[in-house]
Order: C-alpha cells, then structure tokens, then sequence
C-alpha cells in the first residue's frame, strides 16, 4: 500500500461549501464593484461578462484580470496587489462560512497527531487566503510558508502541472504519496496526471539504477 505523508487543500468550495454561496457572492457583487471601482469598469453587467470570460480561460481572477491588461481588455491596468486587499476587506465573510469544528479536529489531527505535511493552494490571492483561513478556524495549521497562493506560482496557476509541481517541491512532496483535497474536477485530472508522470519517471529511474521498481 502506498504511504501518504502530504496533504494539499484547496480553499474555496473545498474548506467551506458551494452551497454557502459564498464564492458566488465574491465572484459575483463583490468583483464587480472592485472591477468598477479600481478598473473603471461602467457597470457591474459589463465587469462580471469579462471576469466570467477570462475565469473560463485561466482559472483565477487574478490570472485572467492579469492577461486581460496586457490583451487590452480592462479600462484601467489591474494591480494584482489590489485583489487580495479588497476580497479580503470587501467580502461578508461572516455571513457566508463559519468555521466547522468537526472540520478543524480533523486538519488538527493530520497535522499533529499523524505529523502529514499540510499545505494549503489556491488559485485565489494570498491576503484573500489568508482570512479565510482565519475565519475558518484553521490558520494555526498552516505555517506561512505552506500556504501557497495564486502570486506564488503565477504565471502558472491550477491545473498547470508546474503549479502543482512548485508546491510539491517547496514542502518536499512528491505527487505519489500526496492526497488532495479539491472540488475541481479539471485541478484533480491534472494531479492524476501528475501522479502518473512521477510514477513512470520513478520506474525508469529504478530500471536504469537496477533496482526493483517501487510502483507497478
Ligand atoms: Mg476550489
């Protein structure tokens, strides 16, 4: 059987759920009013049409308001400093999730009852993050340097198999023995795929070495 000692969460509709509605509240009312404030978007309607397209392509608001500026797209130039700031300053974080008890015991025991290496990625920024782990209850479990946000890989973000990579190294993780908590199906395919490509690689490095190769 395959031994785990890594555990990468996601954060949004992953540590609180879709049915919160708290994702559709963020990308919804309060991206727009950013997108109309700080990028001189005229309407909300308009902004939401952009975010929404851009999101589809890239996966990240922050990645996909990135390349909008440089495609020309965005009235203004979006700062990606900006995003993280007002998410977590704007959104109604109270009134959407709240932190889980039976959630926390159990990212509690992960990490220091059976001592697994947790790690937290999103494809959100950091500040954004960061409070709502906080207000999940769950921040003590994630030393700074194991939260990886959207800055800390872009350009690549999920599913790239070299966002994924970047933070396996980083906590020195190897995708065969990691387990990943996500609720995107295209972010799970893609560590499959990574799974596969570091098992085939770990079976000709045993071959050339000689060895008995350690997965079938
Ligand atoms: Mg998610």
């Amino acid at each position: 059987m395959v031994e785990i000692d890594a555990v990468l969460l996601d954060v949004d509709d992953t540590l609180y759920p879709v049915t919160s509605g708290f994702s559709d509240h963020r990308n919804g009312e309060v991206i727009c009013k950013f997108m109309v404030e700080h990028l001189s978007f005229e309407s909300a309607e308009s902004a939401k049409i952009l975010r929404d397209e851009y999101f589809q392509r890239y996966h990240s608001t922050m990645k996909g308001l990135t390349i909008a500026t440089e495609e020309g797209r965005l009235p203004k130039p979006f700062k990606q400093e900006e995003l993280g700031q007002y998410w977590a300053d704007h959104c109604d974080f109270a009134k959407f999730i709240r932190a889980d008890p039976r959630q926390i015991e159990v990212i509690r025991s992960l990490a220091q009852d059976v001592g697994l290496k947790m790690a937290v990625f999103t494809n959100s920024p950091r500040k954004y993050a960061l409070r709502c782990l906080e207000v999940l209850g769950v921040r003590e479990f994630f030393p700074d340097d194991h939260v990886f946000a959207v800055e800390d890989v872009l350009p690549a973000c999920k599913p790239q198999p070299e966002a994924f990579k970047a933070v396996l190294d980083a906590i020195g993780a190897v995708p065969e023995r990691t387990v990943m908590f996500e609720d995107s199906m295209k972010n799970i395919r893609a560590c499959k795929a990574n799974q596969k490509a570091w098992r085939r690689r770990s079976r000709e490095a045993a071959k050339r070495r000689g060895a008995k190769p350690r997965w079938p």
